[in-house]
């Protein structure tokens, strides 16, 4: 595990020295003592990314040229997927195979923007067709220059590479701030950056506080993308921050999203979706469809087989094979997250199932997968996102109903639906306010597909070709081609 920070190519000590402590959820012990970066560290990190911009290589290069740097990190991440996997589980608690098949995707969105930059080369500009003959016009893409890029806990190095990969892609430098609770694998792959050799300054990685050192980063005038995955208050602050230099920036923000289960549906195929679309990686995902609603006719015999199923997920350690649940990623969000199960108990809701540590495990952050139902639609259970293995059910009547029930969100970033009648399935696709629609299936995400939300679910999009133009400028170049005067001031007949 590395003991600090990379910055300008280098293994640096924070300024002020200090440090914080990893905690494994699952044991609840300290297992390592990270670098606590900065404003001091992180003025040192924008400066070096700001040479390397301004005078080296890296936005100069090719496109093919940053490709093989790029397919070189995707292959070292393959080669170490199942040791980089141990170290997540360590950190954030996931099982071991979530955590290698997060590996195999870091790897894979590598790969992927180091095709996306070689396609830049076929395509260096696009001619803009125009409705004045006299002159001609040309788009060309060029990289924003400096990102600040802050990242949340739930997929640690794959949220790094979602950001890393397309902005080195596109021809940017970066300064990563990876959140406090999981600080290990983004310094791998600081170290990995620096076994495949890519010039100093290109990316630097500084862990520390949310304050201490996302703050200066967001705040930083020599920045000129940021880009923020977290939450809608964190969200926020980075805006205000971003507005005062008027910085582009995207947000990736949370999410309560909905999934629609019509009457038609398989059962066994609903249970396990919507199993999936809550229970995966603890239901710490921002896209988790942790409201599902459930035609009425369907409704007491789906719940019954749904709390039968979630009965027999196996809790545990996340290195323990067969685990499919591990603990929370934190003391502090276990604490929050069991007040808000209790809350909604004390408003109505009922629990169908779980809400409390498993019996017989005293240490590490565990809980019960947990079903809800009866709460109100004005309830905070059923509005606000928990961000753990929590579900709220709710019956619906029919297809209006439960479009309306969707939608009544301050959220937009995924939604569900599931039915045997295709058609249905896509009349409600289309009239989800959301950036991201499963039919049939919640949660199966593509690196070639855009990924964001509308509403207070965040600004932009990730991924694909929208993930690649988040780092780049558009700049049209237009000229006047006639040999005529422009005739304006000077007439031709003055002359
Ligand atoms: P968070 O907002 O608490 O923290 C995110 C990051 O912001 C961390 O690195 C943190 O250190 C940093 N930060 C905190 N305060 C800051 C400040 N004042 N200035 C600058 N940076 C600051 O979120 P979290 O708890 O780490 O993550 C959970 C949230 O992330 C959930 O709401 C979830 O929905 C969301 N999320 C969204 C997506 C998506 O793609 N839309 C993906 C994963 C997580």
């Amino acid at each position: 595990m590395k003991q600090n920070l990379f910055i300008d190519g280098q293994w640096q000590a924070p300024v002020r020295g200090g440090t914080f402590d990893v905690v494994d959820p699952a044991t609840e012990l300290v297992i390592h003592q990270a670098p606590a970066g900065t404003t001091e560290d992180i003025e040192k990190a924008v400066k070096a990314a700001r040479h390397a911009f301004d005078t080296g290589p890296w936005p100069r290069m090719s496109g093919r040229e940053r490709a093989s740097y790029l397919r070189a990190i995707s292959q070292i991440i393959l080669a170490r997927k199942q040791e980089l996997g141990r170290l997540e589980v360590l950190d954030n608690g996931k099982p071991l195979p979530e955590a290698v098949w997060d590996m195999e995707d870091a790897a894979g969105c590598f790969a992927y923007y180091a095709g996306l930059a070689e396609e830049m080369d076929a395509k260096p500009e696009e001619t803009v067709p125009l409705s004045d003959a006299r002159f001609s016009s040309k788009v060309v893409r060029e990289p924003i220059g400096v990102a600040g890029a802050i990242i949340p806990w739930n997929y640690p190095l794959l949220m790094a590479s979602w950001k890393v990969a397309p902005a080195l892609a596109a021809g940017c430098t970066m300064v990563l701030k990876p959140s406090e609770l999981t600080p290990l694998t983004a310094l791998e792959l600081a170290g990995i950056a620096e076994e495949v050799g890519l010039p100093a300054g290109v990316l630097n990685v500084v862990t520390g506080m949310g304050p201490d050192a996302g703050k200066p980063l967001s705040e930083h005038p020599q920045i000129d993308k940021l880009a923020f995955t977290g939450s809608v208050p964190t969200g926020s602050r980075i805006m205000a921050a971003a507005a005062r230099d008027i910085k582009n920036v995207s947000l990736e923000l949370g999410g309560k999203s909905p999934f629609v289960v019509f009457a038609d549906s398989d059962i066994e195929k609903a249970v396990e979706w919507i199993m999936f679309g809550i229970f995966w990686n603890q239901g710490q995902v921002c896209s988790a469809t942790s409201r599902v609603l459930v035609e009425e006719s369907f409704y007491p015999a789906l719940l019954e087989r749904l709390v039968g199923e979630t009965a027999k997920i196996r809790i545990g350690n996340g290195l323990v094979d067969g685990t499919l649940l591990g603990p929370l990623v934190s003391k502090g969000q276990y604490d929050k997250v069991l007040a808000m199960i209790e809350r909604a108990r004390s408003e109505g809701a009922t629990i169908a199932y779980g809400g409390k540590r498993p019996v017989g495990m005293e240490t590490g952050f565990f809980l019960e997968p947990t079903i809800l139902t009866d709460m109100a639609e004005d309830s905070f259970i059923w509005r606000e996102e928990i961000f753990a293995p929590v579900v709220c059910i709710k019956p619906f009547k029919n297809e209006d109903d439960a479009i309306r029930m969707a939608n009544d969100s301050r959220f937009g970033l995924a939604a569900a639906v599931m039915s045997k009648d295709r058609k249905r399935c896509e009349r409600v696709a289309r009239a989800f306010r959301a950036g991201i629609v499963w039919i049939n299936c919640s949660q199966p995400t593509f690196t070639e597909a855009p990924w964001g939300g509308y509403k207070q679910s965040g600004i932009g999009r990730e991924l694909g070709i929208w993930g690649l133009n988040n780092y780049l400028e558009v700049k049209q170049i237009t000229s006047f081609d006639s040999e005529d005067a422009w005739g304006w001031y000077l007439k031709p007949d003055d002359r």
